[in-house]
């Protein structure tokens, strides 16, 4: 079977006026960044779809599916069959498409009709085409609970596509179409699940990674690299800020009290994460926090690293277990290099018994031991900036 198009269907609820045409208009873009090297035709915006236009002369690749597959904003995809909206066109490629599915026994015709003065209503195509089909392929039953084949037309004014599967897509909504956020991205299972949530719900998210080199060895910055990398496949272009965030530890070390120690290095990293995010017109930050998980998570200690910064802090991982952190983990594959051992600037220095209780007045009165404006401003100057 010869697909002319693929259709997209996206979740229209609560997309109204404007922004349902910033909608729109991001996810074909990012449609378009995906398939790039697909070789297909285009992609538009036709008779009020989004439809990916294929080269006929060719078949379907795999690897569209597999792209289309990770775009957020498109809740499923279907290959479909696009001929003129004429009634006998209609119910010859129907039966076709039916002859070329496998392993069926009951079927049901299901249509869709936005053209309404198409003679025929849906029912009455489902019907009549449903009755071709039983009479040119033998030994078939029209089934309406869970068929084994759904037949799927859908007619508008000049073109109605005809299709049978129906492909799961990202969900979500178009990257881009919420803005921008700089996500903390640690060499652990959590941070890249929550930037994929952002991403999910639509945000371009950057990275800030922090290292202590030559303190920790460079495989602990390239497994970064690679959980970003692989992130990217769900934003295209991907972009990570590297900070050397060794001088700040050793000043904190020197001048701190052991215990605050995490904390305070915390609310470092919030503070030049807030800086990137201003030079990007970024508008919160994310981490991989939840609640209780670790000393560092309680809610002091929460309310001690917002107190550094005005930007919010988006945490989508707060409620989660670590068992359904971890399972997100395996289904967007950043879990087998999650766990590569690695040592994190944060296992630098720390104390036998770091604060779980945090005392936001100790806090910054430990802080204002140190030139914090010094400190950020270096790391900031050497900062390296990669983008995948
Ligand atoms: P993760 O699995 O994401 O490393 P974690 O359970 O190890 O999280 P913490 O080490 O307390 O928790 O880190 C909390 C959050 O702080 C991380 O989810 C991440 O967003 C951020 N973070 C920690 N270390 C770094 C780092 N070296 N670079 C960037 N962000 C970091
Ligand atoms: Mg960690």
């Amino acid at each position: 079977m010869k697909y002319t198009h693929i259709l997209i269907h996206y979740a229209e609820i609560g997309l109204k006026g404007n922004n349902r045409a910033l909608f729109e208009k991001q996810l074909v873009k990012n449609i378009k960044t995906a398939l790039a090297d697909c070789d297909i035709k285009g992609v538009r915006r036709l008779f009020g779809r989004i439809v990916v236009e294929l080269d006929e002369t060719k078949k379907l690749k795999n690897k569209i599916t597999e792209e289309l597959s990770k775009v957020f904003g498109i809740s499923s995809f279907s290959p479909v069959v696009a001929v003129k909206t004429d009634f006998d066109k209609i119910q010859e490629t129907a039966l076709e498409l039916a002859r070329a599915s496998k392993n069926w026994e009951t079927f049901k015709v299901a249509t869709k009709r936005s053209h309404k003065l198409f003679p025929a209503t849906s029912m009455e195509v489902s019907r009549d085409v449903g009755a071709h089909i039983l009479n040119n392929i033998a030994d078939k039953k029209v089934k309406i609970k869970e068929p084994d084949l759904m037949v799927r037309i859908e007619i508008t004014e000049k073109k109605t596509y005809v299709f049978t599967d129906k492909i799961p897509g990202g969900g979500g909504l178009p990257v881009g179409c919420s803005g921008k956020v700089v996500s903390l991205l640690s060499g652990g299972i959590d941070s890249p699940v929550a930037s994929w949530q952002l991403m999910k719900r639509g945000c371009k998210v950057i990275f800030v990674h922090f290292h202590s080199a030559p303190q920790t060895k460079k495989a602990a910055i390239d497994k970064v690299e690679e959980l970003a990398q692989i992130l990217s496949k769900w934003q295209i272009k991907t972009k990570i800020h590297m900070v050397p965030f060794l001088d700040i530890q050793k000043e904190i070390v020197k001048e701190c009290r052991g215990e605050y120690r995490v904390v305070l290095y915390r609310r470092f990293m919030v503070r030049i994460a807030e800086a990137i995010a201003k030079q990007e017109k970024a508008k919160a930050l994310v981490t991989g926090e939840s609640v209780g998980q670790v000393a560092s998570q309680t809610l002091e200690n929460i309310a001690a690293i917002n107190d550094a910064i005005t930007i919010p802090v988006l945490r989508p991982l707060i409620g989660d277990d670590k068992n359904e952190i971890i399972e997100k983990a395996k289904r967007i594959d950043t879990y087998e290099t999650s766990i590569i051992p690695h040592d994190d600037c944060c296992s630098l220095f720390v104390p036998r018994h770091p604060v779980t209780k945090a005392n936001i007045s100790v806090t910054r009165s430990e802080e204002g031991k140190l030139d914090i404006q010094k400190l950020i401003d270096e790391a900031i100057t050497k900062t390296e900036i990669i983008e995948l």
